[in-house]
């Protein structure tokens, strides 16, 4: 929308179905807002509503997620300074960035707390964030999957699998804590090497 000093019907139309408000078209156009209203009224265009020019939160946050190999994705936005949580900033506040990434997942707010399921830390890919219900659920999957026998509380070097169990693609239940110890006495046994 570039500014004329006598604006045309045409142009005002234009503008209104580009969904700009009436304030905006008059400003731009130089033109009075009271004509602008007539011509949207008369055409049964709907009134602007509040925020359709700015981007949604959902829009903001696909700017700053970058997907990774794996179906992860990194955040390179803000973090929150202490915990490297991810945040978005919005509408003068700060959100979780794996908030918005469940509601887009689910379209709907989490209840609890939200964090990346997946074992990348800080992950915000959509599939990979779970709320609390979400977790419960994968824990009595685990259980149905491991023959209907309880969950154990905690894995053989005393991780609690609340926090750190998973489920493996294959169905198989593990412990996310020792393999990342595993995972991590093979990098030194490398380095050593
Ligand atoms: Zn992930
Ligand atoms: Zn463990």
């Amino acid at each position: 929308m570039s500014a004329h000093a006598n604006a045309s019907r045409e142009q005002i139309i234009a503008a209104l179905h580009d969904g700009h408000s009436a304030a905006r078209i008059a400003r731009e156009f130089h033109c009075d807002k009271g004509r602008v209203r007539a011509i949207r009224d008369e055409l049964g265009l709907p009134a602007y509503v509040r925020g359709s020019e700015t981007p949604s939160i959902e829009d903001r946050w696909r700017q700053y997620a970058k997907p990774l190999p794996d179906g992860h994705m990194d955040w390179t936005g803000e973090r929150q300074a202490t915990s490297n949580r991810p945040l978005l900033s919005h509408g003068y506040r700060h959100h979780s960035a794996a908030v918005v990434a469940f509601r887009i997942r689910t379209g709907r707010d989490p209840v609890g707390q939200v964090r990346a399921e997946c074992g990348m830390r800080h992950c915000v890919a959509p599939e990979h964030v779970e709320d609390e219900p979400g977790r419960r659920r994968i824990r009595v999957q685990a259980r149905y999957l491991s023959g209907g026998r309880a969950v154990q509380e905690r894995c053989q070097h005393g991780h609690d699998q609340a926090e750190h169990g998973r489920i493996a693609a294959n169905g198989r239940a593990y412990c996310h804590a020792c393999k990342r110890a595993r995972e991590e006495r093979a990098r030194a046994k490398k380095r050593a090497a």
